[in-house]
């Protein structure tokens, strides 16, 4: 017998959730469950495809033994199975992301930890919730060897021993007699594990009809299947009533709110496929993680084969989870085979398509739904934008903005519908903060105008905006290269204090000019058309490009402005005039000042001479 401790964070996690009172400790069963289906996953893949395999004698099934006196509960498959380094390596440390997203967001507030648990899971450790001892029997298929997993939830330990066919039988030492009761845990079984494909049997007191009517009817146990064990995806839709997918959903996703929507297509068409797509109501931990886990499993005739493929699906859908069972590959596609694969790439096609439109449809029929859709996995749909992807148009349909005119989020056509008739272009302002954007001095000329604006405030917007280049037949231009043709406006009375300001702020401006745009404000800062602007020089820092020089914006000035008046017969302040300007301009985008004492300096002084 070999003692093992835990991995720490293991240990932590058991902590947790012996201490802590939990509500929903019945979903131990669903994390139990779905292990074995996955290993029962795993040993039918190898039996249809490895001739090594083809002398087990196979009918998957899953086990549950109840044993009253003993106060024990045995969950039991015939699956792939576990050996002596698996047992060590998958019920001693947390390898599956999962289990580590739960931990990179437990607060150690047991109400909402208990809630996390019961979103994520946390897998085989959640049955510590119930049982004070666990034992494991695992024999890998094929092996001859079997061993024994003990654990009081402090350490582990593991021993050689003996079992009679490949698998797992998982044996639970109750702490108290909850889940000691038949009846409760079909129940359970019914509501999380009712379509996994495998059947799940039980030892169940039934009645025996007897033919003497005037007897009391007498019952015998008997060992019956108490799950429906049919792939759900495969089930006619008119038979399927929401609760059954939202339940399904649960047991495949690691999450235990209901989705938002479920799309569920099967086409009969060259080639033969169904899909079952879910989008969630809350958003994975992992969403902007680059090691995201990707939610989509593949079947191949109703046979599990990956659910470690990412490519399932375009990375800005990977917030969609779900099924795709297609007819028509071989049970052995390998990754390779899958990437070149034409049935694989016109099902992935015809399921972004799918996607897409029935997004589309909820745009349409349900605002509310869609925003509460579009607030959750927006800003991933959009990175659909990015560089070159055959799907842009239909998700320029989908995205969404907020505007210098509207409160709510608009559509793209909804801004064209509001266009002003001498209207050419769209115009969007990108930035960090929503406020600074909405009262920004770029915008003066276009509010004066009454012309709306995009006012773009995620990340990702200062990169994707400029790849968008038009919509339907219009362009897309930021605000700050609108034309007004009518309001050019005299340079030359400022040539010569231009050239002054340009040398006073030759490090912090690549050229200063004179503006008809701004109406309210002294200054305002832009960039050159094909430079860069501040957010996007920030972002390709955060890609990397650290060494990238830096590209430096543009000094408008306001010639109808009081103050520029002062810049014209101000020979002596002038220096500290021009940095009061820049200052200003940086303030009102939300930037930095660079040097806020020397800055903070010039204003006391200004005040100190007028008070
Ligand atoms: P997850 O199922 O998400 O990987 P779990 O904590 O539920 O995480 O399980 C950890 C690992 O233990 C599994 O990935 C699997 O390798 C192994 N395991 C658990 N139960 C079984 C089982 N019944 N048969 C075979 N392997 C199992
Ligand atoms: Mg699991």
């Amino acid at each position: 017998m070999k003692k093992h401790e835990f991995q720490t964070e293991v240990s932590d996690l058991l902590n947790l959730m012996i201490h802590s009172l939990y509500s929903n400790k019945e979903i131990f069963l669903r994390e139990l469950i779905s292990n074995s289906s996955d290993a029962l996953d795993k040993l039918n893949y190898l039996y249809l495809t490895d001739e090594k395999y083809k002398t087990l004698n196979y009918t998957p099934r899953i086990d549950i033994k109840l044993d009253k006196t003993n106060k024990t509960l045995i969950i039991e498959d015939n699956g792939i199975g576990m050996d002596e380094d698996e047992l060590v390596l998958n019920l001693g440390t947390i390898a599956r992301s999962g289990t580590k997203g739960f931990l990179s967001q437990i607060s150690k507030d047991a109400k909402k930890d208990s809630n996390l648990i019961g979103q994520f899971g946390v897998g085989f450790y959640s049955a510590f919730m119930v049982a004070d001892k666990i034992e494991v029997l695992s024999k890998k298929a094929l092996s001859d060897e079997a061993n024994l997993w003990i654990s009081d939830a402090k350490s582990f330990s593991v021993e050689k021993s003996s079992k009679q066919s490949n698998g797992t039988s998982i044996k639970l030492y109750l702490k108290d007699d909850e889940f000691l009761n038949e009846f409760t845990i079909q129940n359970i079984i019914k509501k999380y594990s009712n379509h996994i494909p495998y059947p799940i049997f039980m030892d169940k007191e039934e009645y025996v009809s007897s033919k003497d009517d005037n007897k009391t009817p007498k019952t015998e146990i008997k060992n019956t299947q108490i799950n429906n064990a049919s792939a759900l995806w495969q089930m006619q839709k008119s038979s399927l009533k929401d609760s059954d997918y939202n339940e399904f959903y649960k047991q495949i996703s690691h999450d235990s709110t209901d989705p938002l929507m479920h799309i569920h297509t099967k086409a009969e068409g060259k080639i033969e496929y169904t899909t079952l797509f879910y989008i969630p109501s809350i958003q994975p931990f992992d969403l902007y993680r680059a090691d995201y886990q990707s939610g989509v499993k593949l079947y191949v005739k109703r046979v599990f084969i990956t659910d470690d493929e990412k490519e399932l699906l375009p990375t800005f859908l990977r917030f969609v989870r779900g099924i795709i069972d297609i007819e028509d590959l071989p049970l052995n596609v390998s990754r390779e085979i899958l990437q070149e694969n034409r049935v694989m790439a016109s099902v992935k096609d015809a399921s972004v398509k799918k996607i897409l439109s029935e997004l589309e449809k909820i745009l349409k029929n349900d605002r509310e739904k869609y925003i509460k859709f579009y607030k959750l996995f927006g800003k991933v749909l959009k990175e659909g934008l990015y560089g070159f992807n055959a799907h842009k148009d239909e998700i320029l349909n989908l995205v969404l903005f907020k505007t210098s005119k509207r409160e709510d989020f608009i559509t793209l056509k909804e801004y064209k519908d509001g266009m002003k008739k001498d209207q050419k272009e769209i115009y969007y302002i990108s930035g960090k903060s929503y406020e600074a954007l909405k009262n920004s001095p770029i915008l003066e000329i276009l509010k004066d105008k009454d012309i709306e604006v995009l006012i773009c405030d995620d990340d990702i917007d200062a990169i994707i905006l400029p790849m968008i280049f038009e919509y339907d037949k219009t362009p897309i231009k930021p605000a700050s290269e609108a034309e007004f043709s009518e309001e050019k406006i005299d340079q030359k009375e400022y040539e010569n204090v231009i050239l002054k300001l340009k040398e006073i702020l030759k490090n912090d401006v690549k050229d200063v000019r004179v503006t008809s745009r701004l109406k309210e404000s002294i200054a305002c800062l832009v960039y050159d058309k094909n430079d860069p602007n501040f957010e996007t020089q920030q972002i390709l820092k955060q890609m990397g490009q650290e060494n990238l020089p830096e590209i430096l914006p543009i000094l408008e000035i306001n010639p109808n402005h009081k103050i520029a008046t002062k810049l014209l017969n101000n020979e002596e302040n002038l220096d500290d005039l021009a940095k009061i300007i820049l200052n200003i301009a940086k303030i009102q985008e939300g930037l930095e000042v660079k040097n806020p004492n020397e800055f903070a300096k010039i204003l006391t002084n200004l005040i100190t001479q007028l008070a």
